[in-house]
């Protein structure tokens, strides 16, 4: 049986740049986002004849960014008509918008939800004025809670809320305070990271300079398990390391990343993913201009993954997930037996206490799940 895939698309515009923010995006301005949506159009209309060997049976769509929510909704709409023109996208299509509380009205929403997009993902951050003008957000905490009720009144019924832990000089309390603006909104989904700073990062230099002190890993760790037992308290199972739903609230789209199922990717520094090789495009939002005008493929970088290399993958990126590995279903699959492949490491990981393992599952453990990179470098 085929599995359906699903579309990733880019959208590179925010209304202003975070300190922390390491993605492919840049300030909107209304010529470049009319040049940039022809472009993503032509993309997807050249995409089936490029990857020939990909599913068009489509079941997931999601506009992240950047911030999608920059473009009007006609915009949106209109990828989204070219996605329908040129795939089969299956009754019940999940699709997702990332948006920014403060970017977005009660109009914008409603218009929006009209087009079929069905669930909304707003990066919310914290609910801390403070922490949010020091992470260079563009919204205050106020507006998050504003966002989500005009969400709800426009008909959106699966909203998911990001938030960070571990920001520069975060206080239990603080984080405290977050987790309770969070499970007040009653959303379907929550995603939380831990701030991860790149080295030129102005918050990182904000930190070097001594402006800001960087919280400990103690207190991070502490912060994440008060994340997993309130959020188990309040009715969501984790079902990925960094994400938790109500039954059924599952991110249908991220599941894909994380099982192995094939997906489209268009825009800049899109990835796409087709069963055995992995592809991402250009991040120059001119050089991808410029390729598309041309008629030309904006893809940067394609690697065929090796058998080997695909079952490693499976192993760490099931691991993410609450079911972990299921040992039988890996060797009928990519005919390895992890417990003899990897004897050594799962003996280590498992004395640890990183790991799980019986006869027939390989999970990560509660421990494990704040050691979770030092677990799957043992598999690759
Ligand atoms: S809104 Fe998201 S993509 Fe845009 S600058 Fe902030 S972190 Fe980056």
């Amino acid at each position: 049986m085929i599995t359906p895939a699903g579309i990733y698309l880019h959208i590179p515009f925010c209304a202003t740049r975070c300190h922390y923010c390491n993605f492919a995006t840049g300030g909107y301005d209304e010529q470049t986002a009319e040049h940039y949506v022809a472009a993503l159009r032509r993309e997807i209309e050249s995409a089936t004849g490029r990857w020939p060997e990909m599913t068009r049976q489509i079941e997931t769509i999601y506009f992240g960014g950047g911030t999608p929510t920059t473009l009007r909704v006609d915009q949106l709409a209109s990828l989204l008509e070219e996605c329908r023109r040129h795939f089969e996208i299956n009754a019940g299509v999940e699709i997702t918008v990332e948006a920014n509380p403060g970017s977005v009205n009660r109009e914008y929403l409603t218009d929006l939800r009209g087009t079929g997009a069905n669930r909304l993902s707003f990066g919310v951050q914290s609910f801390d004025d403070r922490e949010l003008a020091m992470i260079g957000r563009s919204h205050q905490g106020i507006e998050a809670r504003q966002a989500v009720e005009m969400a709800r009144a426009a008909g959106f019924e699966n909203i998911s809320l990001d938030l960070i832990a571990g920001l520069p000089e975060q206080e239990m309390a603080t984080w405290q305070r977050n987790l309770a603006g969070l499970f007040e909104l009653a959303p379907e989904h929550l995603s939380v990271y831990l701030l991860e700073l790149y080295r030129d990062a102005p918050l990182q230099h904000r930190i070097e300079r001594g402006e800001l002190q960087a919280i400990d890993d103690e207190l991070t760790v502490a912060m994440y398990y008060e994340l997993v037992d309130a959020a188990g308290r309040h009715g969501y199972d984790q079902y990925e390391l960094s994400n938790w739903s109500r039954p059924g609230f599952e991110s249908r789209h991220n599941l894909k990343y994380w099982t192995g199922a094939p997906y489209w990717a268009f825009g800049i520094s899109a990835a796409g993913y087709s069963g055995s090789s992995r592809w991402s495009n250009t991040r120059n939002i001119n050089h991808y201009l410029e390729l598309i005008e041309r008629g030309e493929s904006p893809v940067a970088d394609n690697s065929i993954l090796s058998d080997d290399e695909r079952q490693s993958e499976a192993i760490f990126l099931r691991l993410r997930l609450r079911e972990g590995v299921d040992l039988r279903e890996h060797q009928q699959r990519y005919g390895v037996d992890i417990a003899v492949r990897y004897q050594e490491e799962l003996d280590r990981l498992h004395e640890a206490g990183l790991i799980e393992l019986d006869e027939s599952t390989l999970r990560i453990s509660r421990a494990g799940k704040v050691l979770a990179n030092e677990v799957f470098a043992a598999f690759i």
